[in-house]
């Protein structure tokens, strides 16, 4: 084999073309919140072309925030519109992002990344400068139900170390002693906002003499100040999800929340995750990277930013009944990069 030159680098202005599809994610179980409950989930799956190359990404819309596929699909039809040099791919899909669409803005900044890192011939991981080998444990996520099929999913997802239990049912209590009966394993707790001011206390009291690690969003979004008059007394550290979206949010959540759960739904995408995690650890909070149910494209692109968190609850991809693509893996409960260029994404065989 003789050696061969590296092509040269490609100076030349990139403008992809933007293009979307619907993909259905089916869940393995009816999947029950202290919102609601669904068992299939509208995404959206964007792809970004250009020189040759294809990169991808995915929507999963939040509705709580007014998304939904077909405002997705219309944010990234007038991104595509105005969509500058995407070399600049740590802020092209910012600028040209729809006011209320992060979703859609996620979706095109990770097909951007995508093609940065195929362009670049590296994983999205290097070209962020992080060590594959520090990725988080990932929890696995439990859905509300009663007591005996909540049992029975924490049986079923016996290989993962982790679980995350969704509360906010009359029955939590019931529900939690049950699990703990069950199993030893680390749990945490996510109340989406179901409690009041009036019951937390005694609800983390007994969740922390259950040895319950640390409990997200115990109130409503919007109740800063009583959430910090918690913490005061609250025996277990408080997180953050629905009360911070992107990084202007942090600096006032200071004191209120031990930790932030990032998700690229909420943020945009990866250049604004990377802000929120500078500026998390500037006010001394813990970091969990998120997710909503979606496949292995988004699941993967969070994933590479694993290495700069504390703990990852990456596990959408893992509540669906099929994934269409391939990416990210977890290897005994720690999830796993993928080796190829961009966030080394393939469609599964
Ligand atoms: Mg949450």
């Amino acid at each position: 084999m003789g050696e061969v030159n590296p092509p040269p680098y490609n100076r030349r202005e990139m403008h992809p073309t933007l293009r979307h599809h619907p993909l259905d994610v089916r869940l393995r179980h009816v999947f029950r919140i202290a919102r609601g409950a669904s068992d299939v989930r509208h995404n959206l799956i964007v792809e970004a072309e250009a020189e040759g190359r294809i990169g991808i990404g995915e929507a999963a819309p939040i509705l709580r925030y007014g998304e939904d596929r077909a405002s997705a699909a219309r944010a990234v039809d007038e991104m595509a519109a105005r969509l500058g040099d995407a070399r600049a791919f740590g802020v092209a899909a910012r600028r040209a992002a729809v006011a209320g669409q992060s979703s859609a803005e996620a979706a095109v900044d990770m097909a951007l990344h995508d093609l940065a890192g195929q362009r670049l011939q590296a994983p999205l991981y290097e070209i962020l400068g992080l060590d594959p080998s520090d990725t988080p444990q990932t929890s696995f996520t439990i859905g509300m139900d009663t007591p005996d099929v909540v049992v029975a999913k924490v049986r079923e997802a016996a290989e993962y170390p982790v679980l995350k239990v969704k509360m906010g049912s009359d029955d939590d209590r019931a529900v939690l002693e049950a699990v703990r009966d069950t199993t030893d394993r680390p749990l945490r707790v996510d109340a989406n906002e179901g409690w009041t001011p009036a019951g937390a206390l005694e609800r983390l009291e007994w969740l922390a003499r259950l040895g319950v690690e640390f409990v997200e969003q115990p109130l409503p979004a919007a109740m800063i100040a009583e959430t910090r008059e918690l913490r005061r007394q609250s025996p277990l550290p408080l997180y953050a999800d629905e009360s911070v979206h992107r990084a202007a949010d942090i600096p006032a959540l200071a004191g209120a929340f031990d930790g932030i759960n990032i998700k690229l739904m909420k943020c945009g995408g990866i250049a604004e995750a990377l802000r929120m995690i500078a500026v998390a650890r500037a006010h001394g909070m813990k970091i969990m990277l998120g997710c909503m149910i979606e496949s292995s494209v988004a699941i993967t692109a969070a994933a590479h930013l694993s290495p700069l968190v504390d703990t990852a609850d990456l596990d959408g991809n893992l509540l669906l009944e099929s994934d269409p693509y391939v990416g990210a893996k977890v290897v005994a409960g720690r999830i796993v990069l993928p080796e190829g260029p961009g966030l080394g994404v393939r469609a599964r065989a």
